[in-house]
């Protein structure tokens, strides 16, 4: 099945396929917006402009040639989406390795290609170096199918230095700064100041807003057959202009929510703290506690952004990181929540008032 259309943007989109059909489009992009407002699904839809063979030089995407028709169903080989997964843990040799970040890609993929709303990464997802190594190889490629090779990198404020693969990453930005001519790169964030400024520097950004009510209401009633009026308002209302926020209930948004009742119990004393950890119900254990602690991140990086503390949001973020390792492994959630709620009392980050 085609992924669902793009929607909105049609400012940005008017100026890209003017700087296609004129051959002025920049070779490497960086596309900064709130997140959820479909950065990435612009950037496919840029990669299917780009590769479309039946647009005869007007700078738009036919829609109906074999090229357009892989990129809907992500599945041109010319065009190469990454997305941070999270490190393997087997220990193996550099190639296993690349191997295994390729198959988890592909799987990020697919699970994308299913469910058009996809929450935000998780937060030990990174691009490590055999990511970086992945898409070198797949940059020393000639284009397998057309003229043009795309490369699409989501969440790229995940790209950091890695010590030990200075090699890699020179290479990384030797290809931003002069990317080889058939090649273009879009990479997207949401945090761009979290970008490494080697990195930013080599990009021309691109800078998306939120979307209108009536582009997130459409969506949801044509993508998603949303159609009582009420619920569509409701849930129009909650997403901010951001169309990844129309997810089923209990993604997302609980996620936050989870995360701010935790922040409350952080400053809630004591016996508050306590009575927090235990009611972390084995029972709903991995699943639960680790996206409850995502939606913690989530919380501590944008007060980083904003601002806060910022040694006490560090020294929070590995704690919630330590904690996040924990409950993956054999660990009861509700110790874990105990130990965790004590750090962060102790290190004073509850203070910072919520956004
Ligand atoms: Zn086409």
């Amino acid at each position: 099945m085609p992924i669902p259309p793009l929607y909105g943007h049609e400012g940005t989109r008017y100026r890209l396929v003017g700087a296609i059909a004129s051959g002025r489009l920049p070779q490497a992009l960086l596309f900064e917006g709130p997140e959820g407002v479909g950065k990435q699904r612009l950037a496919l839809w840029l990669a299917q402009a780009l590769v479309c063979e039946g647009g005869r030089g007007t700078g738009e995407a036919c829609g109906k040639c074999q090229h357009c028709k892989l990129v809907l169903t992500l599945s041109h080989p010319d065009v190469h989406w990454f997305v941070p997964v999270e490190p393997s843990r087997k220990g193996a040799d550099a190639d296993k390795q690349v191997e295994l970040v390729e198959e988890a890609i592909g799987e990020e993929i697919a699970a994308r290609r299913e469910h058009p709303l996809y929450g935000p990464p998780s937060g030990l997802a990174s691009y490590g170096i055999a990511a970086v190594r992945l898409l070198l190889r797949r940059l020393a490629l000639k284009p397998a199918l057309g003229r043009r090779k795309v490369f699409v990198i989501g969440n790229a404020e995940r790209l950091v230095p890695q010590t030990g693969a200075e090699a890699a990453a020179t290479a990384l930005l030797k290809a931003l700064e002069e990317p080889p001519a058939d090649t273009v790169f879009v990479l997207t964030t949401a945090a761009p100041e979290s970008l490494l400024p080697t990195i930013l520097s080599r990009v021309v950004r691109v800078r998306l807003a939120r979307l209108g009510d009536s582009v997130v209401a459409a969506f949801a009633q044509q993508e998603l057959g949303v159609t009582d009026e009420r619920a569509l308002a409701q849930r129009v209302a909650l997403t901010d202009g951001r169309i990844g926020r129309l997810l089923a209930e209990g993604n997302g948004a609980g996620e936050a929510d989870a995360a701010h009742q935790f922040l409350a119990a952080v400053k809630a004393g004591v016996a508050g703290r306590y009575r927090f950890a235990l009611g972390v119900q084995p029972f709903q254990a991995r699943g639960g506690f680790t996206s409850m602690l995502d939606g913690l991140l989530e919380e501590l990086r944008e007060q980083a952004r904003n601002g806060g503390a910022t040694q006490t949001v560090v020294a929070a973020i590995t704690q919630v990181l330590e904690a996040r390792a924990l409950a993956q492994g054999n660990v009861n959630p509700q110790l874990v929540a105990a130990v965790l709620v004590d750090d962060l009392a102790g290190s004073g980050v509850g203070e910072e008032a919520p956004r």
